[in-house]
C-alpha cells in the first residue's frame, strides 16, 4: 500500500498534469495506491496570498489577479477533462471560484485579513486542485473519489501553521479509508480546527499531510513527486554543481530542511519516522531516477557531509556583560521570555566565558525581540551587568549535515578554512552536540558563495574552479588566453583544474559570462561585445558577483587598472 503526493510544481499547467496523469496511470497498474495527495497547482497558494493582501489594503486591481487564478483553473479544467462530466465539473470550479470572489469581496470591503481567512482563502488552491485531478481521473476510468482534508485532520486554531490533533485524526483517517475503497484524490495542506473552521499547516505542508495519512494507515511507502531528483547535495538553484543524494536518515532530512532545503516539509519526518515509513522523493520531469529515500536506515557514502543547507535571511541578537558570568538562569529567562511570546530561537551559541549568548532569529520579529529582553533584563540594563542588546541583520545561516560526521576530527576545520580563504567573515557558530549538524552565521552577501566554496570542499574535491577577470587581451593577454585554451585538457586532467574565464576587458569593450566564455571561441564573442569598459566598474562587477577562488589578471601597462 503507498501514497503519491504531487507538488504544486508537478502541477503547474494542463500539460505537465498530463505528465503526471502518466506517473499515476503507470503506479496504479504496479502497485495498491490507497491515497494521491495534491498541492495547490503551481504558484497558486502565492497568488492566493497576494490577491488577498491586495483587496485587504483595499486595492480594487485584486479583480485582476483574481480573474488569472479563475482562469488558469478553468482553462486547465477545460483542457483535461473531456468526457460527460464536463459540463457539471466546470459548474463546479466555477462555483468555488465565485465562493473564492465572495470572500475576497468581504475582505475588500472591511480591509481586513485575519488569520484565519487567510487560512479558508488558501484553502481553495488545494480544494480546487485536488477536485480537478479528481475528475480528471474519474473521466479517465479511474476508480477514484475527492476527499477534503478538512473532515478528518483536526487541528488547534493556530491559524496559518495549525498543529494536528493526532488522537482524533488518526481515528478519523482509520474509519475514512475503511468505508472508502476507491483511490482517495486528497487535498494537501489543510485541515479544519475542532469547530470546523479552516486551518492550514504552515508552507509546504502537504508533505505532512501524505505523511501524517501515510503514518496512520501504516502504508509500505510514500512518494513524494517534485521537480528536482531528489533531496540534492545543496539547493540546486544557488549551487550548479549540487547532485541527488541516494539516501538519507530520517534526522539528516528533518536538518536539511530545518535549515532550509525547501523540497521537504521539515516535520514529515515525524509521523513515518515513527512508524518506520520510507519517503521517497521522485522527480516528475524524470520518473526513471531512483530519487532520494529518507528512511531509518542510517547508510554511509564515501562523502562525510550529505548535505549543505541554508536559511537566507536571518537576524542575530546578542546580550553580553561582565554580569553575566557564572550568574545562573540568565539563559533560562531569556529563552522563557523569548517563548512567552512565541518568538521561536533557530540557533544558539555561548562561549564558555558566559560573557554573552547569541541567538538566531527571524528578522520580522527581531525588534520585537529586543524589546523583550530589555523588560526582562531591565535591572541589569540599569546597573550595567549587562552591556547593550545588540541587534545585527542581513544574515545567513549555512550548515552541513550528515551522519558521518560524527565523531570524524576536522571537519569545522576544513569548513572554516574553505570559508576564510575565500574571505568570507563567520559571525557565530553553532553544532548540535549530536554533530549531524555544523552552523555557521555568516553575511546574507556572502550565503551563494559559502554554499558553492563548502560544496567544492566536501564533495568536489576532485575538481577545482577557478574563476579569472582578464583585463588586457593585447599581445599578452591573448597569448595567456591561448595558453589557458590549449591547456584546458591536461589541466582538467592532471590538475583537476578548471579555469573558467568570467570576465574579460580590454581598453574598450568588457563581457562577463558566469557560466564561463567558451574560451574556443573567445575572440569572436568578444568582437560582438556591446559594453564599454570602465575598469573601475569591471572591479565592482567582480566584488559583487563574489565567487569563489576568483583570480584578477592585470595584461595591460596601465597605470590605471593598477590603481584599481
Ligand atoms: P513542490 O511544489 O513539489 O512541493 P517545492 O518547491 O516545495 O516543490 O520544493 C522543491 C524545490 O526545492 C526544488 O525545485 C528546489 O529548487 C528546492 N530545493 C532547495 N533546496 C533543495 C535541496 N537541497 N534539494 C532539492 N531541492 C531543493
Ligand atoms: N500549496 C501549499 C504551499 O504552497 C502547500 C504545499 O505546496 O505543500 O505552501
Ligand atoms: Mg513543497
Amino acid at each position: 500500500m503507498k501514497i503519491l503526493k504531487f507538488g504544486g510544481t508537478s502541477v503547474q499547467t494542463a500539460e505537465r498534469i498530463e505528465s503526471v496523469y502518466k506517473i499515476i496511470q503507470d503506479a496504479l497498474n504496479k502497485e495498491k495506491i490507497i491515497a494521491i495527495v495534491f498541492s495547490a497547482f503551481g504558484g497558486v497558494t502565492d497568488n492566493l496570498i497576494q490577491v488577498s493582501l491586495l483587496a485587504a489594503s483595499g486595492q480594487k486591481n485584486y479583480l485582476s489577479l483574481l480573474k488569472d487564478i479563475k482562469d488558469k483553473h478553468i482553462h486547465i479544467a477545460e483542457t483535461l477533462i473531456k468526457n460527460k462530466n464536463r459540463g457539471s465539473v466546470l459548474k463546479e470550479v466555477s462555483s468555488i471560484l465565485q465562493e473564492l470572489g465572495d470572500i475576497l469581496h468581504g475582505v475588500y470591503m472591511v480591509k481586513d485579513l485575519a488569520p484565519r481567512t487567510k487560512d479558508f482563502i488558501m484553502s481553495f488552491g488545494e480544494r480546487l486542485s485536488a477536485y480537478i485531478m479528481s475528475e480528471l481521473l474519474i473521466s479517465r476510468n479511474i476508480n477514484a473519489e475527492f476527499l477534503d482534508t478538512r473532515k478528518i485532520i483536526k487541528t488547534d486554531n493556530c491559524f496559518n501553521n495549525a498543529h494536528i490533533n493526532f488522537k482524533e485524526t488518526n481515528k478519523n483517517i482509520v474509519k475514512h479509508f475503511s468505508k472508502h475503497n476507491k483511490v482517495q484524490i486528497v487535498t494537501g495542506f489543510i485541515a479544519s480546527t475542532s469547530t470546523d473552521e479552516t486551518t492550514t499547516l504552515g508552507r509546504g505542508g502537504s508533505d505532512y499531510t501524505a505523511s501524517v495519512i501515510g503514518a496512520a494507515l501504516h502504508v509500505s511507502e510514500i512518494v513524494i513527486w517534485t521537480d528536482v531528483d531528489g533531496v540534492m547535495t545543496a539547493d540546486p538553484r544557488k549551487v550548479k554543481k549540487a547532485f541527488p543524494v541516494h539516501h538519507l536518515s530520517n534526522e539528516e532530512a528533518m536538518e536539511m530542511s530545518h535549515f532550509g532545503a525547501k523540497v521537504i516539509y521539515p516535520v514529515a519526518m515525524q509521523p513515518t519516522m515513527e512508524k518506520k515509513i520510507p519517503l521517497r522523493i521522485k522527480n516528475t520531469f524524470n520518473p526513471a531516477f531512483h530519487g532520494t529515500v529518507i528512511s531509518e536506515k542510517r547508510e554511509s557514502t564515501k562523502f562525510i557531509v550529505k548535505g549543505i543547507s541554508s536559511i537566507n535571511n536571518l537576524a542575530l541578537l546578542r546580550i553580553q556583560g561582565s554580569g553575566m558570568v557564572g550568574v545562573t538562569g540568565i539563559s533560562a529567562r531569556l529563552f522563557s521570555a523569548l517563548a512567552r511570546h512565541a518568538i521561536n530561537i533557530i540557533l544558539i551559541t555561548q562561549a564558555s566565558s558566559e560573557h554573552s549568548i547569541c541567538v538566531a532569529i527571524d528578522p520580522g520579529v527581531i525588534h520585537q525581540a529586543k524589546r523583550v529582553l530589555e523588560e526582562e533584563f531591565k535591572l541589569e540594563l540599569t546597573a550595567h551587568w549587562i552591556d547593550k542588546i545588540i541587534i545585527e541583520e542581513s544574515l545567513s545561516v549555512i550548515a552541513l549535515v550528515g551522519e558521518n560526521m560524527r565523531h570524524t576530527p576536522g571537519i569545522s576545520g576544513r569548513m572554516f578554512q574553505a570559508l576564510g580563504k575565500n574571505g568570507i567573515n563567520v559571525v557565530a557558530i553553532a553544532q548540535g552536540s549530536s554533530e549531524l549538524n555544523i552552523s555557521a552565521v555568516i553575511k546574507q552577501e556572502d550565503e551563494a558563495k559559502a554554499l558553492n566554496v563548502l560544496h567544492d570542499a566536501f564533495f568536489l574535491s576532485e575538481t577545482k574552479s577557478i574563476n579569472l577577470f582578464l583585463v588586457g587581451i593585447g599581445l599578452i593577454g591573448s597569448t595567456l588566453m591561448e595558453q589557458i585554451k590549449a591547456h584546458q585538457e591536461f589541466l582538467s586532467n592532471i590538475h583537476a583544474l578548471d579555469i573558467k574565464i568570467i570576465g574579460l576587458a580590454d581598453i574598450d569593450k568588457m563581457i562577463f559570462d558566469l557560466e564561463g566564455i567558451d574560451k574556443n571561441n573567445w575572440k569572436e564573442i568578444f568582437s560582438n561585445a556591446t559594453q564599454t569598459t570602465v575598469i573601475k566598474d569591471f572591479v565592482n562587477k567582480m566584488i559583487q558577483l563574489n565567487l569563489s577562488n576568483s583570480i584578477f589578471i592585470d595584461c595591460t601597462a596601465s597605470e590605471d587598472v593598477a590603481l584599481q
